[in-house]
C-alpha cells in the first residue's frame, strides 16, 4: 500500500492538467502562486463558476445531479470540486445507497470546458482524477465520465481505463514531490508548447518585445554556447 497522505498534504487537482502540460506552469501556479489570466482562462472561469453552485440539485428521473462537489483523496494527496456528478440509479447492486432514496445509484463526474476537445490527455486526466477521488470517498468503482465542451456543446465520453489512472497516479506522485521540495522547473524549452501557454509573460518575460518564443530559445542558447 502506497503512502497516505494527511489533509494539509493535499494539492489541487486542478495541477494535474497544468502539470501534464508543462512542469514548469505548473510549479509557477501552484508553488509560487503567479498566475496570469489571459481570455481563454478568463471565459473559463466564468463557465465554471456559473456551473459550480453547491447548493444546485436537479432531479430528474433517475438522477441525481450535485453541482459544485468537493472531492479528495488521502491516496493520491488530491483535493478539488467537481463541477457536476450525476448519481444515476441502477437496475442492480451497483454503486452506493444514498439517504433516504431507494436502490443503488452510480456516480458519473461531469465536467465542463469552454472550448472544444484538444490534443492530448489534459481534460480527461482532471476527470479521472475527480472519479478516483469519488472512488475513495465512496467506496465504489466508477467507468466513465462526461467532458461537456462549450464551444461545441457536446459531451464526450471518457472511460476510466487503466492507463488513464495510472497517468493520474505518476502525475499526482510527481506533483507531491516538486512542492515538497518547493522547485520550480526550468523552462521547457519547447517552442510548441510555450506558445500555447496562459503563463508565457510570467515564465519568460523577455520574450514580449521578440517575434516569438523560437527567437527567445535561440538566443538564450547561443548566449550559453
Ligand atoms: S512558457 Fe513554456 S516553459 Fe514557461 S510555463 Fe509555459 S510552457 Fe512552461
Amino acid at each position: 500500500m502506497g503512502k497516505i497522505y494527511s489533509e494539509d498534504e493535499l494539492l489541487a487537482i486542478s495541477g494535474l492538467q497544468h502539470i501534464a502540460f508543462c512542469e514548469r506552469q505548473w510549479a509557477l501556479i501552484h508553488i509560487e502562486k503567479q498566475w496570469e489570466e489571459d481570455q481563454r482562462t478568463a471565459e473559463g472561469r466564468v463557465l465554471h463558476e456559473r456551473v459550480h453552485d453547491p447548493d444546485y440539485k436537479a432531479h430528474k428521473p433517475g438522477i441525481i445531479n450535485v453541482r459544485a462537489m468537493v472531492l479528495r483523496s488521502f491516496a493520491l494527496g488530491l483535493y478539488g470540486e467537481a463541477d457536476m456528478v450525476e448519481f444515476i440509479k441502477q437496475p442492480e447492486e451497483i454503486g452506493v445507497k444514498l439517504a433516504k432514496r431507494k436502490g443503488y445509484y452510480l456516480p458519473r463526474p461531469v465536467e465542463y470546458k469552454r472550448g472544444r476537445p484538444k490534443r492530448g490527455d489534459f481534460d480527461r486526466i482532471q476527470l479521472c482524477a475527480q472519479a478516483m477521488c469519488l472512488e475513495e470517498m465512496l467506496e465504489c468503482r466508477l467507468f466513465e465520465g462526461d467532458l461537456y465542451y462549450g464551444e461545441i456543446r457536446r459531451r464526450e465520453t471518457v472511460q476510466f481505463k487503466e492507463p488513464l489512472r495510472n497517468k493520474v497516479q505518476e502525475l499526482s506522485e510527481r506533483m507531491q514531490r516538486l512542492y515538497q521540495q518547493g522547485i520550480t522547473p526550468s523552462p521547457a524549452m519547447k517552442t510548441s508548447v510555450c506558445k500555447n501557454c496562459s503563463m508565457q509573460n510570467i515564465c519568460l518575460p523577455s520574450i514580449r518585445n521578440k517575434k516569438s518564443v523560437r527567437d527567445y530559445w535561440d538566443k538564450t542558447i547561443n548566449l550559453k554556447v
